[in-house]
């Protein structure tokens, strides 16, 4: 066998993800004069998860009557317009060398060496495997991806009867996808103890899937609530929602540190991860967040990349922010120098009325009440002020809640 041709290429960034962050931060770049700015994505059409979210309320303030499709097309336009270069059907798969990688194309290989690499690949769900559903693998299972993919990309029949699995705010999303498809959905189950109901669908908190029944196609889930009682839910169809987690694939094989709680690259207020000259933006640092909050993070991010490709040094990692439980994760993870954007912080519980806290050696820097209430599927927005205060020569930064 003669091994593929490779050709080699070389760009000032390389932005790998066209969603919103890497559209955003594709176009300031291009404006500000960056050099080629290529931006690589793996499905045929860029844009991102917007292109399969037919509902309104994106942008910044959230609009109701602009839908996914649109603002993606608008992410994409301004980028083009800017003198960006985006490339669909193209895989980042692998690194060549620190900011060397390896793609794959209907083209072929390609090995791009960039001045500086910036890993916008979003979120992805985890599989129903990944979350330890037994049971034997009919037909008729999806997560809210496939089911968007499904229904909006392709036009595909879903099934007659559904339930959805998970009460994040995309239940709500994955109600209506069905309900548009013709199919009825039967019941949200939620391990909460608490959750808001989607109108005209039963809700079950405090209960668990206990297995998928069925053969060839799905025939019912079994559930069982907190308190002991259980029963079987007549459906062909399953969709598990919400358990999204940050596309680390290539970070991971790149050795770029993942952070244990965002289980995202590891990045300062500047978006650097501690390899140099490699950047993270958007929801592949923190799972889902609003596509405005994407697009603003690479948005912002251009200024540190301009900052290396005029080669200011890469600085040394300042103290890392470490959560204490409830508090899932905080992004960004270290700090080099103040914060110019909110920070990002996840609880794993809800509360109403909490007082946050931050505390570095001993000494408190900062601590506010939060007066909206506290959900796990909605992340806190914390000023940056405090920031200034930190000891860069200090030990840990540490956040928690109560
Ligand atoms: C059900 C649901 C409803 C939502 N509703 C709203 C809403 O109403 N308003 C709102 O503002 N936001 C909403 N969002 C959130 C919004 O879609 C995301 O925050 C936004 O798309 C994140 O942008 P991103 O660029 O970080 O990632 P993505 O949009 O996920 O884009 C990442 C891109 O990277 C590509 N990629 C990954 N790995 C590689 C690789 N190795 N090589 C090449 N390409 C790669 C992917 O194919 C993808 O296109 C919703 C999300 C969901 C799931």
């Amino acid at each position: 066998m003669t091994p593929a041709h490779r050709t080699d290429a070389l760009v000032d960034v390389l932005v790998v993800g066209a969603g919103p962050a890497g559209l955003a931060l594709a176009a300031r770049l291009a404006r500000a004069g960056a050099g080629r700015v290529e931006v690589l994505e793996r499905e045929q059409d860029a844009g991102g998860m917007p292109r399969h979210l037919h509902h309104g309320g994106f942008g910044r303030p959230p609009r109701p009557w602009l839908r996914g499709p649109e603002y993606a097309r608008r992410s994409l336009r301004a980028a083009l317009a800017a003198g960006a270069a985006v490339r669909t059907g193209v895989t980042a798969t692998g690194w060549a060398g620190p900011l060397s990688l390896e793609t794959t194309s209907p083209a072929g290989l390609e090995r791009i060496t960039a001045r500086a690499v910036v890993l916008a690949t979003g979120a992805r769900e985890r599989p129903r495997s990944a979350r330890l559903v037994p049971g034997s693998r009919p037909q008729g299972v999806l997560t809210t991806g496939e089911l968007f993919r499904s229904v909006h990309g392709y036009g595909l029949p879903v099934g007659r009867r559904a339930v959805v699995v998970g009460a994040e705010p995309v239940a709500r999303h994955a109600v209506a996808t069905l309900r548009r498809a013709g199919t009825e959905v039967v019941a949200v189950v939620t391990e909460r103890p608490r959750a808001a109901a989607v109108p005209g669908v039963p809700l079950l908190t405090a209960t668990t899937v206990g297995e998928l029944r069925g053969r060839g196609r799905l025939t019912g889930v079994a559930v069982r609530h907190r308190d002991g009682r259980s029963g079987v839910l007549a459906c062909d169809t399953v969709v598990f929602t919400g358990d999204w987690i940050p596309d680390h694939e290539l970070a991971r094989r790149g050795g770029v540190p993942l952070d244990p709680g965002t289980r995202g690259p590891r990045v300062d207020a500047s978006f650097r991860t501690p390899e140099p000259g490699v950047f993270a933006v958007g929801n592949a640092l923190h799972g889902i967040e609003r596509a405005a909050t994407a697009a603003g993070e690479g948005a912002a991010a251009a200024a540190p990349v301009l900052e290396h490709l005029a080669g200011a040094p890469w600085p040394r990692p300042g103290p890392p922010l470490e959560v204490r439980s409830p508090l899932l994760w905080v992004t960004p993870n270290r700090l080099t120098g103040t914060a110019g954007r909110p920070l990002l912080l996840r609880s794993g519980e809800p509360s109403s009325g909490p007082v946050v806290r931050v505390v570095q050696d001993g000494r408190l820097l900062w601590r506010r009440r939060v007066l909206a209430p506290v959900s796990p599927s909605r992340s806190l927005r914390l000023p940056p002020g405090w920031t200034a205060r930190v000891d860069p020569d200090g030990g840990p930064v540490v956040l928690d809640i109560g």
